[in-house]
């Protein structure tokens, strides 16, 4: 039988997996992970996310040695390094998972080129996104260049239902005696963080917990940052440890419950929405390449900042108006900021600072474990108003309103902020003050606000105004 290549990239698991099944209609799969100078390049720049896809590494290779195969690992240039391994081994194919940003697909499309030159069948698969972004396009009347709304893109996307690709135990492992070199630790990308139980079997389970539990008030969970029930399941999809598929497909079976009460109904739906919106950055960033340019044309020319005498202070959750700070306090303890919140700090960011948003991108790779190119590309852009979302002006947040209304008993602001955590008044300029005010407290002093909120806001609409006013043809 002939010897079929499967190459592991950002889907480490063996269960519905589209890549392994398409690997196997070939022929006896060999398990493969390269590990490329730029692949190494980008973990050690996110400690968590090394940590993570060390440990997902790991549990990926345990599940093959239970199937009586292994992963050969390969430190190098993947072209050169998948031709010498299909060589020593006799393999006739390499399949792999599509990658969407920019860099990710025209380096798909060279490896493509080099391995097909050299003999070799090279097929890529959409693994990543729950509906492949063809299925999406597929009824559009305009001669599909995807959607660059999400609206429409969610009608379409809610009437699918995802492939289910076979159970592992129907793909046949080549039996090799190649090499493979050590599997890769955290050290190597120079942390020393622990990536804990990611496994896929974990990552199975913690989707199954949030539909029969959290995922019923998910519609509550996605306003009230205190509560921490969002499903938390972003890095795993980051990683491939669950399938996009699964998770859209669970959900919508889920939902079918006939004893769900309506508001839980609702709920799995809003979750699905959210699902839905990683598909519809995925397929944005396929079909438009979305990257450092604004997606809207018209936006091209504004130039944000690219310094602000407050930025360090925003980078270190000291901007003086809680919400934001308890965010990225959050993301710095943890390498997760509630999704909401993450809209209000971004926001502050771009508006209240009038800073670029590929500054505020850059900063937050380096914390997030769910980190990934193009899905922290749509959103940022779409926060700063250059983006997919279609809104006249841009959506400037009100960190105080937004506290008030997202967190209105400071649950969230006192957990996060170690100034705060016995306040009892956390308006943005009192904050501080009501601390002063108790001697209980010894510690640093929680900042006066960096900014004024309203005059930033508006300043930054006039300048918005002009600009569009002068691009107008
Ligand atoms: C400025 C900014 C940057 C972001 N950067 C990233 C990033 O690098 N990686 C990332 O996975 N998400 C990013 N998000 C989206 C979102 O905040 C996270 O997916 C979410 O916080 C993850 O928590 P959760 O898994 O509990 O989400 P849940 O609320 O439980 O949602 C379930 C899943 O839906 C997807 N999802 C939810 N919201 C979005 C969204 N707005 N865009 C795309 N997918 C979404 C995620 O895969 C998430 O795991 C960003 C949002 C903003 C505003």
């Amino acid at each position: 039988m002939p010897v079929s290549i499967y190459r592991f990239t950002r889907d480490l698991r063996l269960d519905d997996q589209w890549g392994l099944t398409s690997a196997a209609d070939v022929g006896e799969v060999l398990p493969v992970l390269v590990i490329d100078h730029s692949a190494t390049q980008r973990l050690s720049r996110s400690p968590r996310r090394a940590a993570f896809f060390c440990a997902a590494v790991r549990a990926l290779d345990a599940s093959l040695r239970e199937r009586g195969s292994r992963l050969i690992v390969r430190r190098g240039p993947v072209g050169g390094t998948l031709r010498s391994i299909a060589r020593a081994s006799g393999a006739v194919a390499v399949t792999w998972s599509a990658r969407y940003d920019v860099p990710g697909a025209s380096g798909d499309a060279a490896l493509q080129s080099e391995l097909e030159e050299a003999g070799l069948r090279a097929t890529l698969v959409h693994d990543a996104p729950a509906i492949p972004p063809e299925e999406t396009n597929a009824t559009r009347s305009d001669g599909g260049d995807g959607y660059r709304a999400f609206v429409p893109y969610f009608e379409r996307w809610r009437e699918l239902t995802p492939h289910v690709y076979e159970a592992p135990l129907l793909v046949r492992f080549a039996a090799s005696d190649l090499q493979s070199e050590a599997l890769p630790r955290a050290q190597e990308f120079g942390t020393t963080e622990c990536g804990g139980d990611v496994s896929s079997s974990a990552a199975s389970a913690q989707l199954e917990t949030f539909l029969n539990g959290p995922g019923l008030q998910y519609a509550i969970a996605a306003n009230v940052p205190a509560d921490d029930s969002t499903s938390h399941l972003s890095a795993h999809l980051s990683f491939g440890t669950v399938a996009a598929r699964t998770a859209m497909r669970r959900t919508q079976e889920r939902a079918r419950d006939p004893f769900l009460l309506v508001e839980e109904r609702a709920s799995l739906r809003l979750f699905l929405r959210s699902l839905a919106m990683r598909d519809f950055f995925l397929q944005l960033a396929w079909y438009h390449r979305v990257d450092d340019e604004p997606l809207q044309e018209k936006m091209r020319g504004f130039r944000f900042a690219k310094s602000h005498p407050a930025l360090d202070a925003w980078r270190a959750g000291e901007t003086g108006y809680p919400l934001v700070d308890a965010g990225i306090r959050q993301l710095h303890a943890t390498g997760w900021m509630h999704p909401h919140i993450r809209a209000v700090a971004a926001s502050f960011l771009c508006f209240d600072l009038g800073m670029d948003w590929r500054v505020g991108r850059e900063e937050w790779a380096r914390y997030a474990t769910d980190d990934d190119a193009v899905i922290s590309t749509g959103n940022w852009q779409w926060i700063a108003g250059v983006g997919a979302d279609m809104a006249q002006y841009p959506r400037i947040y009100n960190p105080e309103k937004q506290r008030r209304h997202f967190d209105p008993h400071g649950a969230y602001v006192r957990q996060w902020i170690e100034e705060l955590s016995h306040a009892t008044t956390f308006e943005a300029s009192k904050a501080s003050r009501a601390q002063i005010e108790l001697p209980l407290f010894a510690g640093p002093a929680y900042p006066l606000p960096v900014v004024d909120h309203d005059v930033e806001a508006r300043a930054f609409l006039t300048r918005y105004r002009e600009f569009l006013a002068k691009t107008k043809p």
